[in-house]
């Protein structure tokens, strides 16, 4: 299996950061791609990033460039993970929204059990971030609807489903990740920390492990 890993957006993207600045998405998304597909090649995983380049890659070239290994290598033979942050708004305010989620296309394809594996390994490796999300709400970081685990479970699977670009035009099992909330305090605390983003790391690592087991089985 050949695990691709995309980084959102890229440093000439406008917008897309905390309103305190201190987390932009695309440097955020690239530390947790690079050290994902570190950790997958110390573990005898070929893994490769998508968009080594710190500038915005356009998607179609993004999927050109997936769609090339799944040409050489068979599309059930390579997965691909678009690592982002998730916000509420675009106004530069803090949001009281929170919590992991990820996605795919619409309908049942490969990528619905890549991303319940990966759902299922951020239940375990987010442990610490999910325990003191009630303690967080009580002081009003979060507001009364929000879970830090965000699923739709309407088609009996943990995902959403989106009509993203970079999920329809792979010819791979695609799924994209969205890693807490880039306009939350406490999340955007989360992320700043070292436990944080190797929390985050490790979810993505035992999660597309655990998928590469399931395929083999
Ligand atoms: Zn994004």
């Amino acid at each position: 299996m050949i695990v691709l890993i995309d980084n959102g957006h890229g440093e000439n993207t406008p917008g897309k950061c905390s309103p305190d600045k201190r987390l932009r998405e695309y440097k955020k998304a690239r530390e947790i791609a690079r050290r994902l597909v570190n950790t997958l090649l110390s573990n005898g995983v070929e893994a490769h990033l998508l968009v080594p380049e710190e500038t915005d890659v356009p998607l179609a070239e993004r999927c050109k460039r997936a769609n090339k290994y799944c040409d050489k290598y068979g599309a059930k033979n390579v997965l691909l993970v678009s690592i982002h942050h998730n916000a509420a708004g675009a106004d530069g305010q803090w949001k009281s929204a929170g919590g992991w989620c990820v996605y795919t296309s619409p309908g049942q394809t490969s990528a619905d059990l890549l991303a319940t594996d990966l759902w299922n390994a951020a239940e375990e490796c987010l442990k610490d971030y999910i325990g003191s999300f009630d303690a967080h709400k009580a002081k009003g970081d979060y507001d009364s609807k929000q879970k830090p685990m965000r699923a739709d479970w309407s088609d009996k699977d943990p995902d959403y489903e989106a009509r993203f670009y970079i999920l329809l035009h792979t010819k791979c099992a695609a799924v994209l990740t969205e890693n807490l909330f880039q306009d939350n305090k406490a999340d955007v605390d989360y992320l700043l920390s070292e436990e944080g983003v190797r929390s985050i790391v490790q979810l993505h690592y035992k999660g597309i492990t655990d998928y590469i087991k399931h395929t083999k089985a």
